[in-house]
C-alpha cells in the first residue's frame, strides 16, 4: 500500500474508534512518524494533507526538515539532551518529552533567546520503568507548575510511552492512567495545559482514542516498517 492508502485507511481507523468512544473524530490529530524515512516519504504524506510530524533525532531532523515542502510541522519525540534543547528549540513546533527541570529550564532560556514560544508536553513514565525517559507520575505535578510559569514555553498536555506497546490490551490501563494525571494536574495550572494527550502508537492507537487519545503517534503503519 502507498502512503496515501496509509493514510487514508489510518485516519478512517481513527474516527471509527472515536465515535466508538463517544467522541468527535476532529478531537484526535495523527501525528506521523517519520524516523528513520527519507525527506520524500515526508512530502508524499503532507502532498494528501498530513501536517503533523514527528522525529526522535535531532540530527536526523536537521538534515530532513530543510528537505520537506512548506506547511509541516515538527513534533521531537525522543529523548532529548539538555545540550541539544538549543539545537531542538529552533527545529521544532512542539517538544512532546520534556521530562526533568534541568531541560525545561533549557529550552525555556533558548526559546527566550530566539524570542519564540515552543510548545511542550510533559513526558510521563508511568510503569516505574526508572532506566526510561519520561517523569515518574509522583513529580509531574511539580514540574508541570515550574513549565507553565517558565518564558518562552507553552504546556499543552502530557505525552506517555507505555511498556508492552505490542499488546494492545495490556497498555489500556496505562492510557487511562495519563488521562487520569492529566484530570488531577489541570485545576491547578493555567487553561489549556492539560488539554493534549499524547499516546498511542501503530500497535495501539485505537486503544488510547478509546481512553480520551488527543494526539496519535503512527509510524510503521503511516511509513512501513523501520530496517
Ligand atoms: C517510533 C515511535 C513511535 C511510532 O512507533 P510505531 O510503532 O512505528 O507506530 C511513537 N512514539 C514514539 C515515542 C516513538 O519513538
Amino acid at each position: 500500500m502507498s502512503i496515501a492508502q496509509n493514510l487514508a485507511a489510518i485516519n478512517e481507523r481513527m474516527a471509527q474508534a472515536a465515535r466508538a468512544a463517544g467522541r468527535d473524530p476532529a478531537e484526535v490529530a495523527l501525528l506521523a512518524v517519520s524516523k528513520t524515512k527519507p525527506a520524500e516519504a515526508v512530502n508524499q504524506a503532507l502532498a494528501v494533507g498530513q501536517c503533523l510530524f514527528g522525529e526522535n533525532y535531532v540530527q536526523e531532523a536537521a538534515q530532513k526538515i530543510p528537505q520537506v515542502n512548506e506547511g509541516a510541522l515538527w513534533h521531537f519525540i525522543g529523548h532529548l539532551q539538555s545540550n541539544k534543547a538549543k539545537k531542538a528549540a529552533g527545529l521544532f513546533d512542539v517538544i512532546q518529552t520534556v521530562d526533568r527541570a534541568k531541560l525545561a529550564k533549557a529550552l525555556s532560556r533558548h526559546c527566550s533567546e530566539q524570542g519564540k514560544t515552543l510548545t511542550i508536553l510533559l513526558q510521563v513514565s508511568l510503569a516505574g520503568e526508572t532506566q526510561k525517559s519520561g517523569c515518574p507520575p509522583e513529580q509531574a505535578p511539580e514540574l508541570a507548575r515550574l513549565c507553565a510559569g517558565l518564558p518562552g514555553l507553552r504546556l499543552a498536555g502530557l505525552m506517555t510511552m507505555p511498556p508492552f506497546f505490542d499488546q494492545p490490551e495490556k497498555v489500556r490501563p496505562y492510557f487511562a492512567q495519563l488521562r487520569r494525571l492529566a484530570a488531577k494536574l489541570a485545576p491547578d495550572l493555567p487553561a489549556g495545559s492539560m488539554a493534549q494527550l499524547s499516546m498511542g502508537m501503530s500497535g495501539d492507537f485505537e486503544a488510547a482514542i478509546a481512553e480520551g487519545a488527543t494526539l496519535v503517534r503512527v509510524g510503521s503503519a503511516v511509513f512501513g516498517p523501520r530496517s
